[in-house]
């Protein structure tokens, strides 16, 4: 079996587009425009484009300018979809998630600037480092777990928990990124049906085509946590059909190293009920807070940042990408153009949601 590591960065699927949003008229309006920015290296693509590092130069601030083709966006019906990452970047301020200060569109493209998290992926270092000691797991785990827990007060549900979408800032903290399959429930007890994610984070209910919940958010994060402390998802099979098999009917085998309390913890999260799993209930991530894993554990201390990580990344100056993957970093590529030509004046119209913000607080 090959490690999950050794191969290429986990796939995100998409199947369709759901829901509406309700945009914010009163958000200030700003002109913003490409040549604003000094553009540096490409730090990662996704599905509909690309990340870069950026200067603005209006502040001289260093952001990340995550840039969307509004084509790509199109063929695969997710404008809405991207009206609510947008809408997650710009409105939510949370100590783990990435927040965007600006967002612009040209005639090809959306663009969302954001803060620049310079630690690099909990992937490349999960790649680079094999796996974790419990005990820094354990932070990661419950700065992980307050931002998921953030989100789902908020009535959304991630859908897409993997160590790439989790960057590691200046200090050790943890970071969500990637809003793009965020599902916005009406209320927080709400499911839903669509089938998408990453394979090794796909929580048995989904793959069994039935309505979920917020709690698939907690099998996808009982599953990171064993992959953080053994380097491989619990369920791991290069086959993704086997996989899925083995999601529904294996036996997590825990190596003796793994504490009992860490043990149970996960075994908790990875319960193939949705009714009974950890978190399922109102109290969401309340539940996982009480577990014995977390006893003496001072939450305050955890989102003020006053617990010091174990690794704090090396960062000689603002601009620097070495804890990125060289794949991406090598490549300098400037402002993304596309072409334009091909987008209906529906599309454009419903990109008309997508006006420009500025964060009043900079
Ligand atoms: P995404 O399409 O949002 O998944 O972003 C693709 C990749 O770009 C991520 O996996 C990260 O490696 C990188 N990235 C995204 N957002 C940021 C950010 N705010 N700071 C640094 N790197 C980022």
């Amino acid at each position: 079996q090959k490690a999950r590591h050794g191969t290429t960065r986990a796939q995100t699927m998409v199947n369709t587009a759901p829901p509406t949003l309700n945009e914010n008229s009163n958000q200030p309006k700003i002109q913003i425009a490409l040549d604003d920015f000094d553009y540096f290296s490409v730090l990662g693509r996704g599905t509909y484009g690309k990340v870069q590092l950026v200067r603005y130069k209006k502040d001289g601030k260093i952001y990340a300018m995550k840039s969307m083709s509004k084509q790509l966006l199109q063929e695969h019906e997710q404008v809405e979809q991207s009206l609510i990452e947008k809408d997650i970047l710009v409105k939510t301020r949370y100590p783990f998630l990435v927040s965007a200060h600006y967002t612009f569109q040209t005639p090809d493209s959306i663009h969302l600037i954001m803060d620049y998290v310079p630690g690099g992926e909990l992937f490349k270092r999960l790649k680079e480092e094999g796996r974790f000691q419990e005990s820094r797991a354990k932070l990661y785990a419950a700065e992980i777990m307050l931002a998921l827990g953030h989100l789902h007060s908020l009535n959304f549900i991630f859908r897409d928990l993997k160590p790439e979408n989790i960057l590691i800032d200046d200090n050790g903290h943890i970071k969500i990124t990637d809003f793009g399959l965020v599902k916005s429930l009406m209320k927080s007890s709400d499911s839903t049906t669509t089938f998408c994610g990453t394979p090794e984070y796909i929580a048995p209910e989904m793959i069994q085509q039935q309505p979920y919940t917020k709690s698939i958010d907690w099998w996808s994060f009982g599953i990171l946590l064993f992959e953080m402390l053994t380097g491989l998802p619990p369920f791991y099979d290069s086959n993704v059909s086997k996989m899925y098999r083995k999601i529904l009917n294996d036996d997590i085998e825990f190596p003796s190293f793994m504490s009992p309390e860490i043990c149970d913890f996960i075994s908790k999260l990875l319960d193939r009920d949705p009714q009974t799993r950890l978190g399922a209930s109102e109290r969401d991530v309340e539940e996982l807070k009480e577990h014995p894993f977390f006893y003496g554990y001072d939450w305050d201390a955890i989102l003020e940042k006053r617990v010091q990580p174990e690794w704090v990344p090396q960062i000689g100056s603002a601009t620097d990408v070495s804890n990125f993957d060289e794949d991406f970093t090598l490549q300098r590529e400037g402002p993304s153009l596309h072409n334009a030509a091909g987008i209906s004046n529906q599309v454009q119209t419903s990109f008309a949601g997508f006006t420009s913000a500025q964060d009043n607080g900079l």
